[in-house]
């Protein structure tokens, strides 16, 4: 039988992350400022660093990780690879189940990869004050911790629903020293809006922004950060689906076909990436983001234009959008309640490049209990959906006798999710199929360029 986990060591961890701007026979198209012009770099720069901004347009491969942020890497990097034996056993199925753990890091999830370069390059560009938005709370205790590494101070706009459902993540993210206040809040002007709209608004992740994007913006001392969507953080994931290539080699063998759970669209593309050069090099593997039917932004949504926040203050981006002004239901994966999509990956969607699957939200919490069962890890409602996914192809293979290699990726633990693990117990959730007349409603809403 083969190994359970393939370890890298520190020294082979990836020195460079991978831009896959560089691969395209076709750039992406350009992100749009207020009067409809590409944006500038000078437009940005209120609210980000000139390094991070400058990753943001790059178009070289590889762009070399700083040393300070490698050694901070190594706190958990690089992540294992684990063998899926006891879930194949489980199942029944000939195909082989592959899944890396990015629950090590410690705040429990892959959002560190990116918060942590984020906080060095804001702290190398003489800031004192981070903002950003969470929704369940990864990203919030992400960048909380990171900014604790470099002294920052960090301000974090907490989704109301997940202030409410997730108070120990409210408690992580003060106990790195971040400053959390429920979205919308009073101490914004898009905040004070929304609830002069509704005082019981659940809130959501395109509220939270306007409100972080609008305090940065007004503070010299501050720079607005973001947990997914942005080129830049996509790329500082491509680690992720570095190390796999380079475990998958020490395992002999590689996948058929990939699943990461999808929101903004972070995990994904930083497991993916990688393979995609894999595959324009003529490797045969199949990319697939999971994304929940609530929420089903990538298989439903519309590929247009769009701002990246309810209020309208970021840039216009093309993606595939249930329209800024969308709240979603309240799910139980709040990470992937987002109404848009990374750009880069909706446009690899849109050229067929990575393909999209939305799934139920029960068949995601069974498919996450019988992992942890197998596994022993509990994942993250998130990750269920890729599990979800990785299993339904498992058993496919049952049926047809195929021996596939299948990978996912674990985008982290559940341990701050354990209320929603209960609600399932009980019988408490429900599936939600985003109706088609709220979606065609987003359309009416979409800014025109
Ligand atoms: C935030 C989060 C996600 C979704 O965000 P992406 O940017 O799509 O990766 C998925 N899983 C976990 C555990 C998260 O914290």
């Amino acid at each position: 039988m083969s190994d359970y986990k393939i370890q890298l060591s520190e020294r082979d961890s990836p020195s460079h992350w991978y831009n896959i701007a560089a691969d395209l026979d076709k750039p992406f198209a350009a992100v749009l400022g207020g009067d409809g012009q590409p944006a500038t770099a000078d437009s940005l720069s209120a609210i980000f660093p000139d390094t991070l901004i400058e990753q943001e347009m790059a178009t070289e491969r590889w762009i070399e990780i700083p040393e300070p942020v490698r050694q901070i890497y190594q706190q958990w990097r690089p992540t294992p690879l684990h063998r899926a034996h006891r879930l194949e056993q489980l199942l029944e199925t000939p195909a082989k189940t592959y899944y890396k753990n990015e629950g090590c890091s410690a705040a429990g999830s892959h959002k560190p990869n990116s918060a942590v370069p984020q906080a060095y390059y804001n702290k190398l560009a003489g800031r004192t004050r981070l903002t950003t938005e969470t929704g369940a709370g990864q990203w919030g205790s992400s960048i909380a911790w990171a900014g604790q590494m470099f002294s920052l101070e960090v301000m974090i706009y907490m989704v109301n629903i997940s202030y409410q459902q997730k108070p120990f993540r409210r408690s992580m993210m003060q106990t790195w020293g971040g400053q959390v206040v429920a979205s919308p809040s009073e101490l914004t002007a898009a905040g004070r809006d929304q609830l002069a709209k509704d005082p019981n608004t659940s809130g959501s992740l395109g509220i939270a922004i306007s409100e972080a994007v609008e305090d940065a913006a007004s503070r010299a001392d501050s720079s607005y950060t973001l947990g997914s969507v942005l080129n830049h953080v996509l790329l500082h994931q491509t680690i992720i689906g570095q190390e796999a290539i380079k475990q998958f080699e020490i395992a002999g063998d590689y996948p058929d076909v990939i699943f990461a759970p999808c929101g903004g669209g972070s995990n994904f593309a930083g497991v993916a990436f990688p393979f995609l050069a894999d595959k324009a090099a003529g490797k045969q593997v199949e990319l697939i983001a999971v994304e929940p039917s609530s929420c089903p932004s990538l298989t439903r949504g519309h590929f247009a234009y769009d701002f990246g926040d309810t209020a309208g203050l970021t840039p216009m981006m093309l993606m595939y959008t249930l329209g800024h002004d969308f709240i979603p239901p309240g799910i139980h994966a709040g990470g992937l309640r987002y109404h848009g999509t990374a750009p880069q990956l909706a446009q690899l969607v849109e050229r067929g490049l990575i393909s999209a699957i939305a799934v139920d939200q029960i068949p995601t919490f069974e498919a996450g209990v019988l992992f942890a069962k197998a596994e022993g890890i509990i994942p993250a409602p998130e990750s269920n959906h890729a599990i979800r996914a990785a299993i339904d192809e498992a058993l496919r293979c049952k049926e047809s006798g195929e021996q596939k290699t299948i990978f996912f990726n674990l985008s982290g633990h559940g341990h701050f999710d354990m209320l929603s693990y209960d609600r399932y117990f009980a019988g408490e959730l429900e599936n939600f199929d985003y109706p088609q007349a709220a979606i065609d409603e987003a359309l009416a809403g979409l800014p025109q360029t």
